[in-house]
């Protein structure tokens, strides 16, 4: 019997060869949060992963979301990002609660499918951990984008936050501008210069972040950096 790593409930694994075989890891959460798990499939913006089917015609432009187009009109800078999951009700509580609580051996069920998606899309990328200001960063005690990377990649920080991390609150005027006063700097210390680097983070909502981050790195010389999250 095992207790899931969502609900808590207790289930008992479903015996598959595949399983018996150990081709597949144990699944770590129940047949009914799996199933309220979304893979980003069909038709998706060649940019940020975004489904387009379930997208209404006013905002899709061609093969892309309406968002990825606005950035390519104002000149872009992320190569692209790629999603695993799409970021529905379930997840989003489950990831509040890995994020907020402190709840980090959830990370553990992320990490192999992100592993996976870099191997896939990412070779010869190096992975830089989305960075959390110090103040979040004492307050949770760990870094997310850090913790989805154990055990597949080195978190090597490249990056430093020094403020504010609350986006949702603001509209699109206030987010463009807000874009303009970088919260990231860069780490003196290491060198992108030439590189190919891909940011890890749990989330792309706006996508105001993850290009704010990219700026910095090809300021310092990354060649193109894309990102990596485990929902769109
Ligand atoms: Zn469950
Ligand atoms: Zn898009």
């Amino acid at each position: 019997m095992n207790r899931c790593l969502a609900c808590h409930g207790t289930y008992y694994d479903q015996p598959g060869w595949r399983r018996l075989l150990m081709i597949e890891q144990l699944s770590q959460i129940c047949q009914t949060c799996e199933s309220k798990l979304v893979l980003i499939s069909g038709r998706r913006c060649i940019k940020c992963s975004r489904s387009l089917d379930q997208l209404s015609q006013t905002y899709r432009k061609g093969e892309q979301c309406l968002d990825c187009w606005r950035w390519d009109q104002q000149g872009e800078i992320l190569e692209k990002n790629l999603s695993i999951y799409e970021y529905n009700a379930f997840l989003k509580e489950w990831l509040a609660t890995f994020k907020f609580r402190g709840d980090a051996i959830i990370a553990s069920f992320f990490t192999n499918k992100l592993a996976n998606m870099y191997e896939k899309h990412f070779q010869g990328y190096v992975p830089v951990p989305m960075p959390l200001s110090n103040e979040r960063l004492l307050a949770r005690g760990f870094n997310q984008s850090s913790l989805l990377m154990k055990g597949w990649a080195d978190a090597i920080d490249s990056l430093v936050r020094t403020e504010g991390e609350k986006q949702s609150k603001k509209n699109r005027k206030q987010r463009i501008r807000q874009f303009k006063q970088n919260p990231f700097s860069f780490k003196s210390e290491s060198d992108v210069k030439g590189k190919n680097m891909v940011l890890i983070d749990d989330i792309y909502t706006t996508g105001t972040t993850v290009r704010q981050a990219a700026r910095v790195l090809q300021e310092h010389g990354a060649t193109k950096v894309a990102s990596l999250t485990i929902a769109r």
